[in-house]
């Protein structure tokens, strides 16, 4: 008699799933036409029908070591193609926002930032630490703060050494974090069996790069072409910035504490290249912010669905590019009361961004990075031969 396979179906995950924007879920009949017409399916490893059923039948475990999920770029192709309208590029997102929560490490963070009424507490945490800066720093004399002209300075309301100490550290924690998240995933990912060979782990890791730093897999998308701009000014905007905002650091801070002649002593500023550098990054994520964000609320079938990581993660960091140049701008005008408010608002956006990017959106850089290594290092995505 052959052996029998007992499926063991997680039904709050699949509750889950559909809340999170898979809801169409059930309608697939597994025509397979989803797997025929997605652009990036490989050869050896196609997607998304056989992950339509795994999900149906609730197989948590199996579908969140697929690292097919994470070679998806929601293009939705597949779901304008599907004859049943079942939505693959959604339940694939889903199952993505999904993974954060799953693989975060303390698990009670994902958690947190995978529920709305979670919101205000995330946000107080940031606002209450900034807002201790600001109290020490004034020591309860709050006037200078509230002039409608005058000179801006934001080292006075909050020093820069403070806040350095401040987000170093919680930097250096959230990277041990990021860490502990990503190696219960790459154990899950290892959970797979290949049956490909692929070119190794350092061929695989530079082949990832490069297809992330050229965003080659938006391209071969035919629904959604509009993405491709938006995600790459978003990119390479965040890159700038933050090499921007780490330059002016080593400047100003170490290479002053190191006694350096090279010391720049007062905040870079423009025309300095440093800033020039971080004025354009900041102009470049408002840009991509704006395109994506105008995709999703056009409401479009291609767009796909945008769940709550979608529109949080968006709205935050474009709000963080925002009030970053508005800071610079505010302070070139001289308008105190209103620098001084939008500081503020920046930097708790930044902390925000940064110090929870395990377990939101913005982890999935982390995630995608590390399941396109795993994959290309198995072969598993072999363009596919058409
Ligand atoms: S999702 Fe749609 S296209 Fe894909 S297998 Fe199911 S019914 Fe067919
Ligand atoms: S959304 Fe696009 S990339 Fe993802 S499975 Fe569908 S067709 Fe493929």
């Amino acid at each position: 008699m052959a052996n029998a396979t007992i499926l063991q179906p997680d039904i709050e995950f699949i509750r889950q799933i559909k809340a999170a924007g898979g809801d169409s879920l059930k309608k697939c009949y597994q025509c397979a036409t989803c797997s025929v017409v997605c652009n990036l399916a490989s050869e050896n490893h196609a997607f998304p029908r056989k992950q339509m059923v795994l999900t149906q039948w609730g197989l948590k475990d199996q579908l969140l070591a697929d690292p097919s999920l994470w070679m998806c770029h929601q293009c939705n192709d597949c779901s304008t193609y599907c004859p049943r309208e079942a939505k693959p590029g959604d339940v694939f997102a889903a199952l993505r926002s999904f993974s954060f929560k799953h693989f975060s490490f303390p698990s009670f963070m994902g958690k947190a930032l995978a529920n709305k009424a979670a919101l205000p507490a995330l946000f107080l945490v940031p606002m209450l630490i900034i807002f201790a800066v600001l109290l020490s720093s004034s020591s309860g004399n709050f006037g200078y703060l509230f002039h409608f002209t005058g000179e801006v300075d934001y080292a006075i309301p909050f020093p820069h050494g403070m806040l350095d100490a401040i987000f170093v550290t919680g930097n250096i924690l959230v990277f041990f974090f990021i860490a502990f998240s990503l190696l219960r995933f790459w154990k899950g990912l290892k959970s797979n069996d290949p049956d490909a060979k692929g070119p190794g782990f350092i061929p695989a890791v530079i082949a990832t790069f490069t297809e992330l730093g050229t965003h080659k897999k938006f391209n071969q998308c035919e629904s959604e072409k509009s993405r491709y701009l938006g995600h790459m000014l978003m990119f390479y905007g965040f890159i700038g910035a933050l090499t921007a905002t780490a330059l002016n650091f080593l400047f100003t801070t170490i290479i002053k504490w190191m006694g350096s002649p090279w010391y720049i002593p007062s905040p870079v500023e423009f025309p300095n290249p440093i800033k020039l550098f971080g004025i354009a990054g900041g102009v470049a994520m408002l840009i991509g912010g704006w395109l994506l964000i105008r995709l999703r609320m056009s409401g479009d079938d291609d767009a796909g669905k945008s769940d709550y990581h979608d529109w949080l993660f968006l709205i935050v960091i474009t709000s963080v590019a925002l009030t970053g140049m508005l800071a610079w701008i505010l302070r070139i005008i001289e308008i105190p009361i209103l620098a001084y408010f939008d500081y503020y608002a920046h930097l708790v956006l930044v902390f925000f961004l940064l110090w929870y990017a395990p377990y939101s959106k913005f982890g999935h850089m982390f995630y995608r990075t590390l399941a396109l290594i795993y994959a290309k290092s198995n072969g598993i995505d072999k363009p596919r031969k058409l």
